[in-house]
């Protein structure tokens, strides 16, 4: 069984059962956090950018966890800190005990010099899981879902900083995703969405609206 673990902002956990797999760890200062820094699990972290709110506690989690960190070089470097780490770099897929990662474009800026943003596509339980990251639409988003067959596309829905429900709509049909998992929305008045609207937007795939500390099947 695969679960996704909603955290709030942009910050989930895939699980397995044996892996656990945490995204974009923003918690302290999360106004919609559902958890504390404190006490979240990890095997693996996955960064997709170095703003704060994406990067968030990687570091102390990686610390208190030994999780392996996974991002751009430049993110995962950590200013020299000792955490467990695998840089790689766009088009890069990591082979995992749970099955693999492998690191696509994002387009939205980076937060740190030399950076990128970046978002993954994750094999994991039997599942292929699209994480968007913090991006704009873009029409490539066809070719990530020619490689792989998507089975849940997890997309920024806020506006503002990334896309909002009309172009995650579109992302969704160049995609050819079978379900979608809005997040990055409502977290601060600047990104406030109704993710109705995404529902009402979307024919061909199926939306699930979760909302944070709460945790869904993926089947
Ligand atoms: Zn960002």
């Amino acid at each position: 069984m695969l679960t996704y673990n909603y955290y709030g902002h942009a910050c989930f956990m895939l699980d397995d059962g044996a892996n656990k797999i945490l995204v974009d760890p923003f918690l302290t200062g999360n106004p919609a956090a559902a958890i504390s820094e404190k006490d979240v699990q990890a095997t693996y972290i996955l960064i997709t950018h170095a703003h704060g709110d994406h990067v968030g506690d990687a570091l102390n989690i990686a610390v208190r966890t030994g999780a392996t960190c996974v991002g751009i070089p430049e993110i995962v470097d950590f200013g020299g800190q000792r955490v467990k780490a695998v840089g790689m770099n766009l088009g890069g897929t990591l082979k995992t005990e749970f099955g693999f990662v492998r690191m696509v474009p994002a387009l939205h800026s980076s937060g740190i010099a030399g950076g990128i943003a970046c978002g993954y596509v994750i094999g994991v339980g039997g599942k292929v899981v699209y994480f968007a990251g913090d991006t704009a639409l873009f029409g490539d988003m066809k070719l990530i879902g020619e490689r792989d067959k998507i089975d849940y596309a997890i997309l920024p829905i806020g506006g503002h900083y990334t896309m909002d429900p009309i172009d995650a709509a579109k992302a969704v049909e160049l995609l050819n995703a079978a379900n979608v998992i809005p997040l990055h929305y409502d977290t601060w008045p600047v990104i406030k969405q109704n993710p109705e609207d995404l529902r009402r937007l979307v024919n061909t795939a199926k939306v699930h609206v979760v909302k944070p500390g709460q945790s869904i099947e993926l089947k």
